[in-house]
């Protein structure tokens, strides 16, 4: 059995900037400001340290952050709500609706997500894509701030929903970003990276991961990489 993991921004979907829009909102209702959100690096952070780092830049102490976290949110997964109610703004990457597909199709696989947002967020930006079934685990920016403390709890859910054993070495995980190559490095886990987010392929091959995909177009071939089928 192997668990593949998969990223959700960049990844499987693109929200066209939804995410920045609903987390604007909540964090000036939240904390009366947005801070330099408009130019914040979002890419590979998890929803958590997102607001720590622009709030903490705003001048806010950690814990009058802590304190309205949940609230920023609740708030946020409003806004995210609205902003997504009718599906329009989410567009699947190329293949990848196809690739989940086939891969939670096989005996040998479980599949997951692994994901810095909070479980709440994912499943608002999924929905659309009538995927979230498929998904057998997850592990969230809302379980861990730091996203390389993510795999252990997606291999123990995996493991609880399973049945099966997930070795580090058979823990495959899918992002867009130097940090999702980070992140299954630093568990021991296959790093998988694909240039469909905002990392060009040249970027995210600096980083050595151990499969580069331009994208998962080419569902067969790309299954057949993943699985070392054929
Ligand atoms: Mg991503």
């Amino acid at each position: 059995m192997r668990l593949f993991l998969f990223d959700v921004d960049g990844t499987l979907v693109t929200a066209r900037g939804a995410g920045r829009e609903a987390l604007a909102r909540a964090l000036a209702e939240t904390y009366g400001t947005a801070g330099t959100i408009e130019r914040y690096d979002f890419r590979g952070k998890t929803d958590p340290r997102a607001v720590l780092d622009l709030m903490t830049e705003a001048g806010l102490p950690p814990d009058a952050i802590h304190a309205r976290l949940e609230a920023c949110f609740a708030a946020y997964v409003r806004e995210l709500e609205r902003l997504l109610a009718d599906g329009a703004r989410i567009a699947l990457m190329p293949g990848v609706a196809d690739l989940v597909r086939v891969l939670a199709g096989r005996a040998d696989a479980l599949v997951g997500l692994l994901t810095g947002n909070i479980e709440a967020g994912a499943r608002v930006k999924l929905r659309p894509t009538g995927l979230l079934p498929l998904f057998r685990v997850g592990a969230y920016g809302s379980d861990d701030g730091d996203r390389r403390r993510l795999p252990p709890i997606a291999r123990a859910r995996a493991r609880a929903a399973s049945g099966h054993e997930f070795p580090p070495e058979r823990v495959t995980i899918i992002g867009d970003t130097p940090l999702d190559v980070d992140c299954a490095r630093a568990c021991g886990a296959v790093a998988v990276a694909v240039a469909t987010g905002q990392h060009a392929a040249a970027e995210l091959a600096a980083h050595a991961p151990d499969l580069l995909f331009e994208d998962f177009a080419d569902v067969a071939g790309t299954v057949a990489r993943l699985t070392g089928d054929g």
